[in-house]
């Protein structure tokens, strides 16, 4: 099933997406038994936003041999090296990743993006890891490699307003599709040039590895997501550039570049 949040003029809802670009409303959030409203859209007569809001995305660096060796700061990690995007980062399909004003040397990163389900995640082995999970869709866990340089920790590289595209929908059955989350290719061009090409058969650390170390340390919640880490072709893009990344049997994300316009919203005042 392909999970999707839609804005419409009635305003926000969760869907279900169908393959005739059909969307079924669900009533309220999509964990555990659904129920429909019976009210559905055209997908072209609504906006795609990204497939779940989470309370925080939790990352891994250095995930794939080659990104470790193309990134050339030493070797691989002997356990998950953690990191957490703020939520505030999450942009969805079709919106702008906004670049920093001065910074001219930020980077897209594909990933397999984990939605962690109903019942959450705390203290759970590897075996009871994936039952935890919600379904899979697409990150873009975009960074800023001169700050994540010189700060020496990757908050600000990685936490810039837009930097954690997500969509375009939660896949939750890739076995019903004949896939495994285990072994997707996951690529990323960008206008249209090949960047990145690896698939996750190639991490470092597993998905039940990932959830259930992270689970130790922090309890996931419905709806937190888990960026499994990148391939190696990372790059940088540029304001007018249009960045696709894309996952086998999950769709493809796409996003444009432009500048940050350094807007205040100081105290919330529109
Ligand atoms: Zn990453």
């Amino acid at each position: 099933m392909r999970i999707v949040r839609f804005a419409s003029p009635q305003g926000m809802s969760f869907g279900v997406l169908d393959g005739d670009g059909q969307i079924a409303q669900i009533e309220g959030h999509p964990f555990g038994q659904i129920s429909f409203t019976g009210t559905r859209y055209a997908q072209a007569d609504v906006r795609l936003l990204s497939p779940i809001l989470p309370s925080k995305v939790v990352c891994v660096g250095k995930n794939y041999a080659d990104h470790v060796k193309e990134m050339n700061t030493g070797d691989a990690p002997k356990e998950p090296l953690l990191f957490l995007k703020p939520s505030t980062a999450v942009l969805g399909p079709g919106d702008a990743i906004r670049i920093p004003a001065g910074s001219t040397n930020v980077h897209h990163e594909a990933e397999l993006a984990v939605v962690i389900g109903a019942r959450g995640a705390r203290n759970v082995s590897p075996e009871q890891a994936l039952a935890s999970v919600f379904g899979y869709t697409i990150g873009n866990d975009v960074t800023e490699r001169d700050m994540q340089k010189s700060d020496g920790q990757w908050t600000r590289a990685k936490g810039f307003d837009s930097f954690c595209p997500l969509g375009p929908w939660i896949e939750t059955d890739l076995p019903g599709l004949g896939l495994d989350a285990a072994d997707l290719e996951v690529t990323c061009t960008v206008d249209g040039e090949p960047r990145q090409q690896g698939r996750t058969s190639q991490l470092l650390f597993g998905i039940p590895t990932l959830i259930s170390y992270i689970s130790r340390v922090m309890t996931l919640l419905p709806g937190d997501v888990v960026l499994t880490g990148t391939p190696s072709g990372v790059g940088p893009i540029r304001p007018g550039q249009q960045v696709v990344c894309a996952i086998q049997g999950l769709g493809s994300l796409t996003n444009s570049v432009t500048a940050a316009d350094g807007v205040s919203t100081a105290g919330g005042g529109a």
